[in-house]
């Protein structure tokens, strides 16, 4: 396929594996570095690396000059370094699988679209959602939501390994997702990294830039976690939190444990569901303090 090579191609200025390069050879050195950490793995080596990035961009603002701030500069040019293989498989994967899925739903090649069996059906009148389709999509075995067309999609493997419960905890999940609005949530990291890229304001450029996106992907994991505990919730009170366990053990029985940008891991968003979901006022009350926070910050600091 041209597109996706070419796309593929976009990053051609990443560097490539073999993993021989000195790039990977400095990640190898980290990893031995920070090993002590009992769960260290590809997911926290991404987020020691923008946490790292982060901290030596705030640090090379606060020294105004000499040999502390050459090293600051070095440390971070290391940083970023680290970062670019960190993020590299992650990066490209999530890239390609974007546009592959992208190129798909707007060819439609692959999709069946079906009338919404009647268990879907009274999910989604509980929602008070209009909805007479599902959408399966070949290749896929994962579900998620096209909040603009209103319209869920599922893998059709998953679609077929689904119990019906599982598969109707699944649908609210993703419903749950279109009705909060979540998409809009994600303009929240977006406000506080503008925060955070005026206290950086006399940073460099190139190193702005490297530390902004940093702060992006960092700033971005809760939001994106708090929406996926909150479809759970709505999802476990509409069908039950059985269900929702259930499809999350069907879903990904390798992956319990593993963490994403996107999602916490299987099993703790089981363990959420077990002890009962955070209400969602609490949510509310988190995303109000750290949006505050960060701008009073900003007025302190630009003030004095
Ligand atoms: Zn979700």
């Amino acid at each position: 396929m041209s597109l996706l090579r070419a796309v593929r191609d976009v990053f051609f200025f990443l560097p490539r594996p073999p993993e021989n390069g000195v790039r990977w050879r400095l990640f190898e050195f980290y990893k031995r570095i920070v090993g002590f950490h009992r769960r260290f793995n590809t997911f926290w080596a991404r987020v020691y690396t923008v946490v790292g990035l982060i901290l030596l961009a705030s640090l090379f603002n606060t020294v105004p000059f000499g040999i502390i701030r050459a090293g600051i500069a070095l440390g971070f040019l290391i940083f970023a370094e680290l970062l670019v293989v960190a993020w590299y498989s992650n990066l490209q994967t999530r890239t390609v699988d974007w546009f592959r899925t992208t190129l798909r739903l707007m060819t439609k090649k692959g999709i069946e679209k079906r009338p919404l069996p009647p268990a879907m059906k009274v999910v989604a009148e509980k929602m008070g959602k209009d909805i007479t389709e599902v959408w399966i999509m070949d290749g896929l075995d994962n579900a998620f939501s096209l909040p603009v067309w209103r319209v869920v999609v599922f893998g059709r493997p998953l679609f077929e390994r689904l119990s019906e419960n599982a598969l109707k905890a699944v649908f609210a999940h993703e419903l749950a997702h279109i009705r909060g609005r979540h998409n809009l949530l994600q303009i929240l990291p977006w406000l506080i990294l503008w925060a955070q890229l005026v206290l950086w304001r006399s940073l460099p450029l190139q190193m702005l830039v490297i530390a902004g996106f940093a702060f992006y992907l960092l700033a971005s994991i809760p939001v994106s976690w708090m929406s996926e505990l909150l479809a759970d919730r709505k999802a476990a009170s509409l069908v039950g939190a059985g269900a929702m366990i259930e499809a999350l053990e069907t879903l990904c029985p390798n992956e319990m444990r593993t963490l994403t940008e996107t999602h916490p891991s299987p099993s703790g968003r089981i363990k959420r569901l077990r002890i009962g979901s955070v209400p969602r006022g609490l949510f509310a009350i988190w995303i109000a303090a750290w949006l505050i926070g960060s701008y009073a910050l900003v007025f302190l600091t630009v003030g004095s």
